[in-house]
């Protein structure tokens, strides 16, 4: 396809990569950020076997494993002490692994790739619709103002897109009942998080992770991310109550967290993330698209989120790259990425009431089931493939090692 005027908004994990593969593909992009300053929000993320591979496609998957830590066995257990689960990449294939990584470090590498590839940035904006004009699509600020007519307006603005709210395709837009707080400690050497995701739970009402996210951009220094999951209607009393209480807490489930709890000193040091499913009955209109969490939001049980955005976008620049008008190609992308989100968008919700609700009898059924089926060879291939994120159905999969930028080629 020609070059088009393309306007990303949103400059989270999903809108970077777009603006990067796009521009790549002599695109003339402009992304729009209603941040001042655009920057990640969170602590940190567990990248997939598929999320790589995409940075793979821009270059940047090296950069990634040297800021990251290398994640490579995943690891819950009840405090009652039953293996809820533990399975390892190589068990898969021998060369894989997850990439925990310190949310800045991602965003900086997509960040400097935008930049360097000369996608144009409009920061502070909030973009709070758009209108057609002229044959155009024109993104409009919260002030009613026009930002100029685009040949594509590509919608990466994240789990609560204002654009989607107002989209008549949105089918079902609910938060879950649970969020998670999250914070980063300092782990030099990795001594602790080493490769692990480590999980421990007290029913389905108690979650406790933490995951190694390699090094903070600034400093270098290896850090730890921390979660503890809270149901959102209480997170106000948990601020009020200040931390020891919760610390205290931590600590009788898992006293080795003792030097990480001791780095926090304040509520403001954890933050709390809410998240919810939403489902489009379409994900295009007349040159406009949805990608990553505005397309697809669920939640992060599998932890698979922001590794969708980036195959969303790899997948987008490749349908714009090789289908010669808009409305196809955007088609084609939606078709391509439908059965991929929906089987990790199914399989979260399913999941989600098994570590993340007030259901004992879930708790007890996981508590009982999960461990025994990681020891079954074939239902733990099936786990794992699940976990590196490559699952687009009960008995399908993909193989990102196939991917060379043209993904959605080979897979029409
Ligand atoms: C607690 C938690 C843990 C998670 N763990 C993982 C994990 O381990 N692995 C994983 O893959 N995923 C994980 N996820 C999910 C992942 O964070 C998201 O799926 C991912 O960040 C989505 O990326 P995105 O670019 O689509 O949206 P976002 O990252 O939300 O980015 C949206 C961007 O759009 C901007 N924006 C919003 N509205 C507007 C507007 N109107 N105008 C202009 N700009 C706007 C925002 O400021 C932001 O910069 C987790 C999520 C949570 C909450």
């Amino acid at each position: 396809m020609k070059p088009l005027k393309i306007a990303v908004v949103g400059s989270g994990t999903s809108g970077l990569a777009a603006a990067a593969f796009l521009s790549r593909d002599g695109h003339d992009v402009t992304l729009f950020e209603r941040f001042a300053t655009p920057r990640a929000l969170g602590a940190g993320l567990l990248l997939q076997p598929t999320g790589l591979a995409c940075l793979a496609c821009l270059g940047l998957d090296r950069q990634a494993i040297g800021h990251g830590a290398r994640i490579r066995h995943l690891q819950g257990k009840s405090v009652d002490g039953a293996s809820v689960f533990d399975i390892r990449y190589d068990q898969l294939k021998p060369h894989l692994f997850g990439l925990g990584l310190h949310r800045g470090a991602l965003f900086q590498i997509l960040h400097e790739e935008a930049v360097r590839l000369g996608v144009r940035f409009v920061t502070a904006c909030e973009i709070a619709g758009t209108r057609m004009e002229s044959g155009g699509r024109v993104p409009v600020d919260g002030n009613g103002e026009g930002r100029g007519r685009f040949d594509l307006v590509i919608d990466a603005s994240g789990a609560r897109s204002a654009l989607r709210r107002r989209n008549a395709h949105l089918k079902y837009d609910r938060p879950y009942p649970y969020g998670a707080i999250w914070g980063v400690c300092e782990d030099p050497g990795q001594a602790f998080g080493q490769d692990y995701l480590r999980q421990r739970y007290d029913g389905a009402g108690v979650m406790i992770g933490a995951l190694a996210i390699g090094r903070r951009p600034g400093d270098g220094v290896e850090t730890l991310a921390l979660f503890w999951s809270l149901p959102a209607n209480s997170y106000e009393r948990w601020r009020e109550a200040g931390l020891e209480p919760w610390k205290k807490r931590v600590l009788g489930y898992w006293p080795e967290l003792s030097p990480f709890l001791d780095q926090f000193r304040s509520v403001d040091d954890l933050t709390f993330a809410r998240y919810g499913d939403a489902i489009m009955k379409k994900w295009h209109d007349d040159r406009l698209v949805f990608i990553g969490d505005a397309a697809h939001c669920t939640s992060p049980q599998l932890g698979q989120g922001a590794n969708l955005g980036l195959v969303d976008a790899l997948t987008l620049a490749a349908c714009l790259k090789h289908d010669e008008d808009i409305d196809g190609a955007l088609a084609r992308y939606e078709r391509l990425r439908r059965r991929h989100t929906s089987f990790y968008q199914i399989a979260s919700r399913w999941l989600t009431p098994f570590f993340q609700s007030d259901r004992r009898a879930a708790a007890w059924w996981r508590d009982r089931t999960f461990g025994l089926m990681c020891r079954t060879p074939l239902l733990r291939t099936e786990m794992l493939r699940t976990l590196a994120g490559i699952k687009t159905g009960l008995f399908t999969h993909l193989d990102p090692g196939d991917w060379h930028g043209d993904y959605a080629l080979q897979r029409s």
